[in-house]
């Protein structure tokens, strides 16, 4: 080992990223490697856009920091304005922070917070789903339901959190199951969860609209969030969506809710509101919300160092006004059905992936041993891994993840180009990821 940083491999130090430049990374082995999935579906605007850095300098000019205990900063304020712009689905408010985590732990005490407002201190629980993924500190994490990320740290994880089942039709639904009983069963089994830990007790329902990073961009059945909002709406829970990987525009509209016919009463973002450009996480909250905070005690209890940072905003503002003004959701739509027909075409009759799926440019392939049966590959192969390091060979970086199934690791492959891709960077993705999955498979049938 000759790093002293500490890296995610501890056995092996990767190549250093020594430059970006639109959809391409360049590296100390010296390859050009086209970034496909934006990190974890981060770079969304690719690298080193050129308006981004512009205003980033600005900033850099004229403030750095001041302590949002004294000063609000004008990047902060434009930035609220601006995603705030027309209050979509009555989200009024933005608290900005540094990571998706963090905005995932403000978005837990803010809803804790509103019930003691209101006077409702007994509320205090969260009914989360299996198989999700909510951050790494450690609220984020008892939030999460992935049952290997949460193995060791299991005795320091809150009891607060319960999980119900993911809208995971692919494996869940029943084979003579309909599309409604399925949803309708999964509102059940909301319903009798809220039932068992005491309607009045429970603060907030909690789920991705998209599933990234454990499962690979599932998408849930149309009516399914409708239907979950109304048990919440029927006990006074409150919703909270984490649009951490899927939101700011992913999924071709700015908020991935946008597309369910719900809104929540909150929603956590991070990763495209900043692209990349400067760690920035945030929420957004709507006016009962936070009134509720204005009307009772009048702060929020909670805060941090480097909440609402001039810089991490001057960057995100900037990425928001790129994608506004150069029509970019209008590109991911259309880049987005590119993508699937082009994965469809070449992976789509492959005998080992289960499923292609996904939405707008956030797509994702699930690998299994047997199609009839979808029976994952042995967790032993690391086959999503293997197709990390094929891609790679071949000029590509897709985000690789082992989701559970059944508790067992299973294998996807998720990719999320920048919103600012072309149809030839979209031929070029797929050709690189069909040759790197048709690789890692002849490795792992040999
Ligand atoms: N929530 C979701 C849905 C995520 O995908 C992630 C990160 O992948 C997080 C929260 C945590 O974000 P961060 O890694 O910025 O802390």
């Amino acid at each position: 080992m000759r790093s002293h940083l500490v890296q995610r491999n501890l056995r092996q130090d990767p190549p250093l990223a020594l430059r970006g430049e639109g959809i391409f990374l360049h590296d100390s082995n010296g390859k050009t490697i086209i970034d496909g999935s934006g990190g974890a579906a981060v770079a969304c605007l690719g690298h080193g856009h050129p308006r981004v850095l512009e205003a980033m300098r600005a900033q850099l000019d004229r403030l750095t920091y001041a302590h949002t205990a004294l000063y609000s900063c004008e990047s902060a304020e434009a930035l609220a304005d601006l995603v705030l712009e027309g209050e979509p689905g009555g989200l009024t408010q933005l608290y900005l922070c540094s990571s998706g985590s963090e905005a995932m732990e403000a978005a837990l005490k803010l809803s804790r917070q509103y019930f003691c407002e209101i006077g409702q201190p007994n509320r205090q629980k969260y009914i989360a789903r299996r198989q999700s993924y909510h951050g790494n500190t450690l609220g984020a994490l008892a939030a999460g339901g992935n049952a290997m990320r949460r193995a060791i740290y299991q005795p320091i994880l809150s009891d607060a959190f319960t999980h119900v089942a993911p809208c995971y039709a692919y494996r869940d639904r029943g084979p003579a199951e309909s599309d409604a009983d399925y949803v309708a069963r999964l509102a059940a089994e909301l319903e009798a969860e809220f039932q068992r830990l005491g309607p009045q007790n429970v603060i907030a329902f909690i789920a991705e609209p998209v599933v990234g990073a454990t499962l690979g961009c599932v998408t849930a059945l149309p009516g399914y969030f409708a239907a979950m909002r109304a048990v919440c709406d029927r006990h006074g829970a409150l919703l909270i969506l984490d649009e951490v990987m899927c939101g700011m525009g992913r999924t071709g509209t700015m908020h991935a809710w946008e597309q369910e016919g719900v809104t929540p009463d909150i929603q956590v973002v991070a990763k495209g509101l900043g692209g990349g450009y400067q760690p920035i996480g945030g929420i957004l909250a709507n006016r009962r919300v936070m009134e509720a905070l204005r009307d009772g005690s009048g702060a929020f209890m909670h805060g941090h160092t480097y909440q609402a940072h001039p810089m991490a905003a001057a960057a995100a503002l900037a990425v928001q006004r790129v994608i506004r003004e150069e029509q970019l959701l209008e590109n991911v739509q259309a880049m987005g059905a590119l993508l699937e027909a082009r994965l469809v075409e070449r992976l789509g009759n492959h005998r080992h992936v289960g499923e292609i799926r996904g939405r707008g440019l956030f797509w994702a392939a699930e690998f299994v041993a047997d199609r009839t049966t979808r029976a994952p590959f042995d967790p032993a192969l690391k086959l999503h891994d293997r197709i990390k390091q094929a891609a790679y060979a071949r000029g590509l970086a897709c985000y690789p993840m082992g989701g559970t199934i059944d508790g067992r690791q299973g294998d996807h492959v998720l990719l999320a180009p920048p919103y600012i891709a072309t149809a030839a960077d979209i031929d070029a993705i797929v050709d690189r990821f069909g040759d790197a999955v048709d690789a890692a498979l002849a490795e792992v049938s040999r």
